[in-house]
């Protein structure tokens, strides 16, 4: 099983992703998170990301598109993959294609949420520093520290500043909408209503990957 969760940030394609990784027991990769791992390491490649992330621009696709198809070359990797945030452009689609060659992506889960909502969810965004689970302020106690998830620190991310915020957006709508025809075309693509609640999004996502075969 390999899939594509495209959409805008704070969509909840990392939270639906994660999930799913997990009932499937297939990888979970996030291009953000890898990212986020690079500059908390302080790689070069952090480095290098950390000014296009601050700015709420794409990373390079040349470094982005080497960074994943490396992962995705590892063994945990062999029985299938969910990929969040990349491809982010048609460039790195194209370079995906090439290198699964006979072995492609299945579906493609396009999850839709309007910008106003994106806005506001994402301001309110809590994130954990070790495993990158985003959580809505609404679903931690007022004084959590801890991820539930993992136990790590909890954070708010510097590009979930509303500035960064719409910028972030302006630079993905775009190259989103390129990617949901991209994949339009070769009959992959599943479009998803994000605006509703997280246990119906994720009953959408298993309907469609249930057709998958
Ligand atoms: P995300 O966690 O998916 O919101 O990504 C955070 C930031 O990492 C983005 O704003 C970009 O700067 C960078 N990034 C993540 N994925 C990609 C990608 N596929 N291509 C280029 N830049 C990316």
């Amino acid at each position: 099983m390999r899939l594509v969760f495209l959409g805008l940030a704070g969509a909840g394609k990392g939270t639906q992703a994660k999930t799913l990784s997990e009932k499937l027991g297939v990888a979970f990769i996030s291009s953000g998170d890898m990212f986020r791992h690079h500059l908390a390491q302080g790689t070069e490649l952090g480095k290098l990301a950390k000014g296009y992330m601050d700015k709420g621009e794409m990373v390079p696709d040349e470094v982005t598109i080497r960074m994943i198809l490396d992962r995705i070359n590892q063994g945990d990797c062999q029985k299938g993959f969910i990929l969040d945030g990349f491809p982010r452009t048609l460039n790195q689609a194209k370079a995906l294609e090439r290198a699964l060659g006979d072995a492609p992506v299945d579906r493609v889960l396009y999850i839709k949420v309007g910008e106003e909502e994106l806005v506001r969810r994402l301001a309110g965004r809590i994130s954990c520093r070790t495993c990158g689970t985003p959580y809505a302020q609404q679903m931690l106690a007022d004084d959590a520290k801890q991820c539930p998830r993992c136990g790590g620190e909890l954070y708010q991310r510097a590009d979930d500043q509303p500035e960064v915020v719409r910028r972030r957006l302006q630079v993905q709508w775009p190259e989103v909408q390129g990617l949901a025809d991209f994949y339009g075309r070769q009959r992959k693509l599943v479009e998803i209503d994000g605006e509703r609640p997280v246990e119906q999004v994720e009953e959408e996502l298993v309907k469609a990957i249930d057709r998958v075969g």
